[in-house]
């Protein structure tokens, strides 16, 4: 990669729930912001949340982080499924089952992207209080997400909140960087 590229700001959901769930995220921060060209500058607290999809499955930790990167979505995509993949991911035949770290794009600068494999924004995020709380902690609330018409805040206000709460250990993952940038978006 050039050093030439120009810097990209993306945000990424965390989410795992199985293998020490809690553990599986703390080290993909830590992977995410050793990433080529890439710096990790924000991290939300951790959230527990219920599953979707089948319920007979563990509660999942969920995570947003903003991420300060020169790699394009498509190398930054192929970068995160390597994570997943490091930390033992196997791919399922269904969707939504448990998986030790699930690493989903949500947002790449105001970028629309609608590949058969790559959708940024990532299609559901405006309707997943597991993503849009811990996004809302590290964006501002009058962010809008490109190609919705209502805010952040609006659209986490709209969304059903039950099971979801903030872990009591959340703010410990500040604490792990050395932050390179910590103003909202
Ligand atoms: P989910 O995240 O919905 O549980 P997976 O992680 O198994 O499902 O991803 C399924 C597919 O979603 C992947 O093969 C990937 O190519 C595709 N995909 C499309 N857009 C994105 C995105 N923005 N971030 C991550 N994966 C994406
Ligand atoms: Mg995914």
């Amino acid at each position: 990669m050039g050093a030439e590229e120009a810097a990209h700001l993306a945000y990424v959901a965390l989410g795992a729930n199985l293998a020490g769930p809690e553990e599986q995220v703390r080290r993909a921060l830590v992977e995410l912001d050793q990433l080529p060209g890439s710096r990790l500058l924000r991290a939300s607290p951790l959230y527990l949340t219920k599953p979707l999809g089948a319920a007979d499955q563990p509660d999942y930790v969920n995570a947003v982080v903003r991420l300060k990167t020169r790699l394009s979505p498509r190398d930054l995509l192929l970068a995160l499924q390597a994570i997943e993949q490091a930390h033992g991911r196997v791919r399922e035949e269904g969707r939504w089952g448990p998986r030790p770290l699930d690493l989903d794009l949500l947002l790449y600068d105001r970028d629309c992207i609608e590949e058969p494999d790559l959708r940024v924004p990532h299609s559901e995020m405006s309707r997943r209080a597991f993503v849009l709380a811990p996004l809302a902690d590290i964006a501002p609330g009058d962010f809008i997400i490109p190609g919705q018409d209502r805010c952040l805040a609006d659209l986490l206000a709209a969304c059903p909140r039950d099971g979801i709460q903030r872990l009591a250990s959340a703010r410990a993952c500040e604490g792990a960087f050395s932050l390179a940038e910590s103003q909202p978006a």
